[in-house]
């Protein structure tokens, strides 16, 4: 929240602690963000730090033991519908887009960029707005550079920053544990229960009611002081959930001029783009904790998934995410595309990010799972199942 530019640049490094280190110390930042100009003046970290696993980092909140072993009752039926229609809406405008179109004569340019500009925006308000910059303070920015990318974030259709954080800092906190807001490995073996952890960490966590559980005072104190990010919640479901629907029409009817090109644009800008930013996120949170390889030591079945990544724009290399949270960078190898950390690099070199948090080549090494530590996936979820809480620690 600061605008307090500190006068070097340089990238700033991430300890090599995860959960394996002890509950609450993982991911620490090192004494030179701490000491900056930025860290140091931001108040909340401050105000908040004795009520946190870490003095130094409100990002990260050591859980309770009640919340290691306790399930959150399942939610409301008010919540479940509501729940439910924001998630089955945008699948429903998609299927009509399709029929629309098909008798229209399928999608034109201007469909088309309306998809996927707004794809493009709106993921990006997740990835570097929502997760890497309020989540883990992987930066720091300009008061209104952060605005922007909160409301990219709050134009997902993923509820309201507050709550995607406090959710989110809760799931690094307890990954793969009880307690996890949306970990697939919750249930026992067997083909069924596995594939009912898979929905419950997609999307079923969603309607079931984990999502409003979350402690915000706890887990995203920092953003309960933040006027934008307060703002947003307490207007998100009458402003900004229709907002997100209505702006891809209103463009679409202002370029086309016709009532058929606004309800397209409404159809593929808006239902069909909310499909898509909704479920990749999801997927990182479904298929990256299930397929793919782990790079590095993580106290959770986190996964490196490059169709995931590609997707994504670089959060499905999640292992590493895991490994090393603060860093805002989650391709670490050349070749894991990472379009998110290209926008947030392009930013610094602008000098319009600063504290951009990485990990140094000695902590890399030092968490680099050899070939001969790595599971394949279906060994480790036979082990998985064989554990008293279904979680193997590596
Ligand atoms: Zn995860
Ligand atoms: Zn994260």
């Amino acid at each position: 929240m600061s605008e307090t530019r500190p006068t070097a640049v340089s990238p700033v490094t991430v300890s090599p602690g995860d959960g394996t280190s002890g509950a609450g110390t993982s991911d620490v930042i090192t004494s030179r963000a701490v000491t900056s100009p930025v860290v140091a003046s931001h108040r909340d970290a401050q105000a908040d730090s004795g009520r946190h696993g870490n003095p130094e980092d409100v990002s990260i909140v050591r859980p309770t033991l009640q919340e290691q072993t306790t399930r959150p009752p399942d939610a409301n039926l008010f919540h479940i519908i509501g729940a439910s229609f924001a998630i089955a809406m945008p699948f429903v405008g998609l299927l009509a887009a399709m029929i629309v179109s098909w008798k229209t004569g399928w999608l034109d340019a201007t469909q088309l960029a309306i998809l996927f500009v707004g794809q493009a925006l709106t993921g990006m308000g997740v990835t570097v707005g929502y997760h890497r910059m309020l989540t883990h303070r992987s930066f720091q920015t300009y008061r209104p550079i952060r605005t922007f990318w909160t409301v990219l974030g709050a134009l997902a259709a993923q509820k309201s920053p507050i709550e995607w954080c406090a959710t989110h800092r809760k799931h690094h906190a307890l990954s793969d544990k009880p307690g996890d807001p949306h970990s697939p490995h919750e249930n026992a073996p067997g083909f069924w229960n596995s594939l009912k952890g898979f929905w419950h960490a997609h999307a079923g966590w969603i309607v079931t009611g984990h999502l409003i559980r979350t402690d915000q005072q706890r887990y995203a104190p920092d953003l309960l002081q933040d006027p934008v990010a307060v703002w947003i919640h307490r207007t998100w479901e009458p402003v900004w959930f229709p907002l997100t629907f209505l702006l891809p029409t209103v463009i679409a009817w202002a370029i086309t001029g016709t009532g058929e090109g606004a309800l397209l644009g409404f159809l593929w800008g808006g239902c069909a783009r909310v499909f898509l930013v909704q479920h990749i996120t999801f997927s990182v949170n479904s298929v990256c904790h299930l397929f793919g390889s782990r790079d590095y030591q993580a106290s959770d079945q986190s996964r490196n998934n490059f169709l995931c990544g590609l997707l994504s724009a670089g959060e499905g290399f999640h292992n590493n995410h895991h490994a090393f949270p603060t860093s805002a960078r989650h391709g670490l190898e050349w070749w894991q595309l990472d379009a998110s950390w290209y926008v947030i690099r392009l930013m610094q070199l602008c000098g319009l990010a600063w504290d951009v948090k990485l990990p140094s080549a000695e902590m890399k090494h030092a968490k680099r799972l050899q070939a001969s530590d790595t599971l394949p996936a279906a060994s480790a979820a036979v082990l998985e199942s064989a554990t008293e809480c279904g979680i193997h620690q590596p």
